[in-house]
């Protein structure tokens, strides 16, 4: 009799522990799906900003746009790249070093200490890696880098783009643009310089004799898959 009356008195309390049992479980699980704030949920992170980084990032953005900051707020523009290389681990050694190589990249050298760079970079089999978070400004565009999120894509040259890499550069937009309602354009870097385009109103330098430098990458070809996936899987236009 006193048996049968104690396991009547558990069972609720029972069932309350599993609630809570089951209420932790999914609360973690939740959390270890979402990505922190200024990372992509489906990319690998690979961080490259260190404390020094932000330091030079800021000291950029002072002298090309007169504000002591590292921070990219509301960003205006996404500019697709390809870096160059043909494999994942050459690039993504030429953005670690926070420093920029002066000699390799003597073109550019005039216009600061910080290292290029870029938010993500793209493998050629479509697998994203995150560079750094949204909310930091990158080196990677002159005269939009305080607006401009950036896409590296592993390539030495536009023929060297995978369908892969178009496709997860349109997927990774997409979510860009529901992360920051703010983005208006999407540019190839080979239109950085087109005054005639609507982004270049955008277009900030306060160092006058820092000059852009010509561009070719990612390519019309590829820009053209990637707008197409964005309209055809997404339903997404941005103006160039
Ligand atoms: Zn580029």
């Amino acid at each position: 009799m006193r048996k049968e009356r104690r396991s009547c008195l558990d069972r609720p309390v029972l069932a309350l522990f599993a609630a809570v049992a089951l209420l932790v479980v999914c609360c973690a699980a939740t959390a270890a799906l979402a990505a922190p704030p200024g990372f992509d949920p489906e990319a690998k992170v690979l961080n490259i900003f260190t404390p020094l980084r932000l330091k030079l990032t800021a000291e950029y953005s002072q002298e090309h746009y007169g504000t002591y900051t590292a921070d990219l707020k509301q960003p205006k523009m996404i500019v697709l790249h390809y870096t160059a290389f043909h494999t994942f681990d050459d690039s993504y050694k030429f953005f670690l070093p926070p420093y920029l190589d002066t000699e390799e990249r003597a073109d550019i050298s005039s216009g600061g200490l910080v290292n290029v760079s870029a938010h993500y970079l793209v493998d050629r089999d479509g697998t994203i890696y995150q560079l750094a978070s949204e909310d930091v400004i990158c080196r990677h565009v002159i005269g939009f880098n305080y607006t401009a999120i950036g896409i590296e894509n592993v390539g030495d040259g536009a023929d060297d783009l995978t369908p892969a890499q178009a496709r997860a550069n349109a997927a990774l937009v997409n979510r860009i643009v529901k992360r920051h309602p703010s983005i208006e354009y999407l540019i190839g870097h080979q239109q950085y310089q087109n005054s005639n385009l609507p982004h270049f109103k955008l277009y900030l330098e306060k160092d006058r004799s820092y000059q852009f430098t010509p561009k070719q990458d990612p390519g019309f070809i590829f820009l053209k898959r990637v707008r197409k996936l964005l309209r055809e899987s997404y339903g997404i236009v941005l103006k160039n």
